[in-house]
Formats: C-alpha cells, structure tokens, sequence
C-alpha cells in the first residue's frame, strides 16, 4: 500500500495567504496525485467556484471548504468548514463580519508595526495581498523584505506572534458561532490543527469537549505539523471525544518546510474518517 494518502481537505489560495489561483492549486493537487480536495481560505470561499471547476474539468472530487479563525479564551483556534454551501445566509453574513475584522486588524496591526520602523505598511500589505484576505502572513513577508525578521518564523517570534509588539487580539467569531454557521450551511465542522496551539492536554480536551458540545464534527488528526507521535494523540483524542478525523496539508506555498501538496500519510485505521460525514 502507497505511504502517501490522496486526500487533502486542507489548501489555501490567493485568495487568502497561498500563493497560486484556486485553478493552479487544483493542478497542482492532481499532479501530486490527489484526488479528493477542498480549499480551505482564511474566512473567505472566493476561491471555491473556481476550484469545482477546475476540479470538475480534470475528473477529481472538490469539497466546498473555508477555515474560520475563532476566539477561544485567550488562544486563536481555526475551525476549518467542510462541504458547505457557500451561498448560505449564514455563511455569507458570518464571512462578511469575519473580514471586517480581519480589515480592523489590518489597520492596528499596520500601526504597531510601523511603529517597530516598517514604512508604509498599509499599503505595501494591501499591494502585497491583493485581492486576497490579508493575514499575518502577509505581515511576516513584509517583516522579512525588510529585513526586520530573517524568516517567517522569526517575524512571528519577534514581531506577529501572540504576546508580541504587533499582536493584535482580534474579535473572530466564537467556536460556537463558527460552528453554527458551518452547521447551517449543511457542513462538517473541523478542529484545525490541534497540535499547533501549544495548549496543554487539558486544556485542548476542554477545547474538543467545548466544541463537541457546540456541534463540532471533527478534528485533523494527520496534517502537516503534527508529528507522528501527534497523529497517535490526535487519533486517541478524537475517539475518546466521538470526534471524526480529517487529513489536510495546510499547503500554502512551495518552500515551505511544512505543509508540502500531496505528501500526507494515510489516516490511522482506527479513524473514523470524516468524508464518511457526506458521502453517506
Ligand atoms: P491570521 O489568520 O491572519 O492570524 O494569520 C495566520 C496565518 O499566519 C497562518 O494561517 C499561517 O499561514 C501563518 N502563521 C501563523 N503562525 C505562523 C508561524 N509561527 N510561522 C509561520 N507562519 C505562521
Ligand atoms: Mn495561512
Ligand atoms: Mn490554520
Ligand atoms: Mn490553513
């Protein structure tokens, strides 16, 4: 049996902090022998049409998808929307409040960076984003061009990161409205990539407890930042809490040293796998 799993339920564009048009990825994805995909952008489906159609065209399974950036006590926690309806009121209304937050972020975010000696922020970061969702990783690229951080890592350790000088605590939605929304426009909520939110066990069965409870259906147990000894947690977390799983890259970009397109090992056979959740 292959080593390498041909579902990917988690993807970014231009339309948000990705760098190919929906179109591209979709090629991309079926080149890496992917069969089954979703785009995921941060709080935004733009995308999506043009993914279906791309997918459609080359024969390969495309799943409505976006990731929603939520409120959790003090942490942001992303909740990823599968096989959604991405005319929903619901989702159209909670995706307008979502971006302007995201607007006022941009804003308080320009300021503090500017004021940490990055010229011109406002504008170099709409430039930068164009049509897309501007995200922190947009910032992170500035921080670098500029020679204020060395990588990506670095701006968010020095600069972007929670507690740092150009953090800003945003207004997201709260996991229960994300959930909502997904729920009403008839998909399947997800946990993003729960090993990434340095949450100690207890807080993160809180997190799961809390979202279970709100109607969440799933966490990603194999995504690109979990290791494998994260897989075996995730896997036991997601039975302990009747959770399904999900598998998804959280591809951006090539060069990043996670996150690569078509390279996920396959779900744990004691999964209950989430595309079950539409496909019976
Ligand atoms: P935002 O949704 O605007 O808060 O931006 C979050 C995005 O920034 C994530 O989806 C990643 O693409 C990127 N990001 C967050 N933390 C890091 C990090 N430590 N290193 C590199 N990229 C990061
Ligand atoms: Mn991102
Ligand atoms: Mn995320
Ligand atoms: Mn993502």
């Amino acid at each position: 049996m292959s080593n390498i799993f041909n579902i990917d339920l988690h993807l970014h564009s231009f339309y948000s902090d990705g760098e190919l048009s929906p179109n591209r990825l979709v090629e991309r994805a079926h080149e890496a022998g992917i069969t089954t995909l979703s785009l995921t952008d941060h709080d935004t489906t733009a995308g999506c049409r043009q993914a279906h159609d791309t997918a459609n065209k080359l024969g390969i399974k495309f799943i409505n998808g976006i990731e929603l950036s939520t409120r959790w006590r003090t942490h942001d926690i992303h909740i990823v929307g599968l096989n959604i309806d991405i005319d929903h009121p619901d989702m159209v209304s909670g995706c307008a409040r979502q971006a302007q937050c995201r607007q006022q972020r941009v804003l308080d975010i320009s300021e503090r960076l500017q004021a940490c000696g990055l010229d011109n922020c406002l504008e170099r970061v709409q430039a930068l984003a164009g049509k897309g969702m501007i995200t922190r990783a947009h910032f992170a690229q500035l921080c670098v061009d500029a020679g204020m951080a060395k990588d990506f890592k670095s701006a968010f350790t020095r600069y972007l990161g929670r507690g740092k000088p150009a953090y800003v605590a945003s207004q997201w939605a709260s996991v229960a409205e994300a959930v909502e929304w997904i729920t009403a426009a008839g998909g399947v909520a997800v946990i993003a990539h729960p090993g990434r939110y340095k949450l100690t066990t207890t807080k993160l069965k809180r997190l799961l407890d809390e979202f279970k409870g709100h109607g969440g259906h799933a966490i990603e147990v194999v995504t690109s930042v979990h290791s494998a000894q994260e897989v075996i947690i995730m896997t036991n977390l997601a039975r302990e809490f009747e959770l399904h799983a999900s598998v998804g890259s959280d591809f951006h970009r090539d060069g990043w040293v996670h996150a690569k397109l078509g390279r996920l090992a396959p779900l744990p056979a004691a999964c209950k796998p989430v595309w079950q959740l539409w496909t019976t």
